[in-house]
């Protein structure tokens, strides 16, 4: 029986373990944290992404827990539309998911021959000739046929295989939460849409439907802000006093959303990327081989809301090789798959940044201007990458 190690338990990890247990391989999960945590924010999966859970099936779990996400426009935060809602076919629209809900049913989808170890933290990785691929905590050494880098931005399988890719900051910060149905009983839902102001950004959707148990068992309103400048280091009361500054003014239902917020909600992130990413993603050694895979590979910021889909493209792809090629090979055929699709997602995703983070008033004209005018391109791009995808037959 053909075995892997998978390095990180985070929704790329997951994806690939269950993806190659159902496929036959032994699989041995690793993973730092003393438990398998998803955290308390959701996750908006555009098509692409429903397409590779399907190939990898799981799309049953997913249209279990999947709220539909119509398209609610762009405004700016004076109310004026950028983008008009528009009539878009549902098999183009994201879904968005609770992440507690997704992690619950790609833990599901592992079945027996995924065995987790938790509060392993991996530290090196071995891929020289005439051994079998390995990584090691410094206690144990993990061998298998294949080894999956799944461990994140500061992955150190990548910082050892790949040294040429860096983390950077992308300039942002971004604060997300979950607020329940009962803590906004004013808000009419369903919530949807988007506003952009100068360097900042505010994207609310409804997860299920008040008053039912709905589509998400975690229903209520997923908020996220984006910011320009550096994390805050203030405690989270600050932090949300902060926010309510900010977009106080902005179009309902921003005012409501950050008033319904308990700092314990609250969850904050410095938005990094990498710059430049991996020279490879693919690593063959010997008769087995090494991947990268999610945001070890491609970090990116979440603009487009193209991480998570893009780790499950990798995923399917790699699922799917593998079904078809001997060990090598796949692996030389993930990298090839792989990396100009990252590498045209992540260059969608800059300009987007760079759209987002404009400031000062002649540049924000000009954004206004151009927002209109390539409204399809730019804010398009999301649903474009996303429909660019297909899984491998
Ligand atoms: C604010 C924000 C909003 C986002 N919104 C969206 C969105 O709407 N749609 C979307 O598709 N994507 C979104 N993303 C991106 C998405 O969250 C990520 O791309 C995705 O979670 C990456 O999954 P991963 O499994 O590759 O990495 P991670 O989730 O980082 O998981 C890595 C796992 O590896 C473990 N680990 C790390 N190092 C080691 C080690 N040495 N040994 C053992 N274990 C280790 C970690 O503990 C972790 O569990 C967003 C990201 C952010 C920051």
């Amino acid at each position: 029986m053909r075995t892997a190690v998978v390095v990180g338990g985070g929704l790329g990890g997951l994806a690939v373990s269950g993806a190659l247990a159902r496929s036959g391989w032994q699989v041995t999960l690793l993973e730092r944290a003393d438990r398998i945590r998803p955290e308390p924010t959701a996750v908006v999966l555009w098509p692409n992404g429903v397409r590779a859970l399907r190939s990898l099936d799981l799309g049953a779990g997913l249209d279990a827990i999947a709220t539909g996400l119509p398209d609610g426009g762009v405004r700016r935060p004076d109310g004026h539309w950028l983008v008009q809602p528009r009539q878009t076919p549902t098999e183009r629209l994201p879904v968005v998911v609770h992440r507690e809900d997704l992690h619950d049913a790609l833990i599901a989808g592992l079945g027996e021959r995924v065995e987790l170890r938790t509060g392993v933290t991996v530290r090196t990785v071995r891929a020289v000739s005439g051994e079998r691929p390995a990584v090691s905590d410094g206690r144990h050494t993990y061998e298998a046929d294949l080894v999956v880098a799944a461990d994140g931005t500061d992955s150190v399988i990548r910082r050892q295989l790949a040294p040429e890719a860096g983390v950077v900051s992308s300039g942002c910060a971004a604060w997300r939460a979950v607020i329940p149905w009962y803590r906004a009983p004013s808000l009419p839902g369903p919530v949807g849409g988007e506003i952009l102001g100068a360097g900042y950004r505010f994207v609310a959707a409804s997860l299920g439907e008040r008053g039912s148990s709905g589509a998400s068992s975690r229903g209520g309103i997923y908020w996220m802000a984006t910011a320009a400048g550096a994390p805050r280091p203030e405690p989270p009361e600050k932090q949300l006093a902060l926010l309510r500054r900010w977009y106080a003014g902005w179009p309902a239902p921003v005012d409501e959303l950050l008033a319904a917020t308990d700092p314990t909600d609250l969850v904050q992130h410095e938005i990094r990327e990498l710059r430049p990413l991996p020279r490879s993603y693919g690593f063959p050694v010997g008769s087995g081989g090494v991947v990268l895979l999610g945001d070890a590979a491609h970090a990116m910021p979440p603009h487009l809301g193209q991480g998570s889909c893009l780790a499950f493209e990798d995923a399917a792809t790699l699922a799917a090789l593998l079904r078809e090629s001997s060990l090598p090979d796949a692996v030389v055929a993930y990298d090839r798959a792989r990396r100009p699709r990252a590498a045209a997602v992540v260059r969608q995703t800059r300009r987007m940044s760079a759209v987002l983070q404009t400031r000062g008033r002649l540049a924000l004209r000009a954004r206004d201007a151009a927002l209109g005018a390539i409204t399809p391109r730019l804010l398009g791009s999301a649903s474009s990458v996303a429909a660019q995808w297909r899984p491998p037959v």
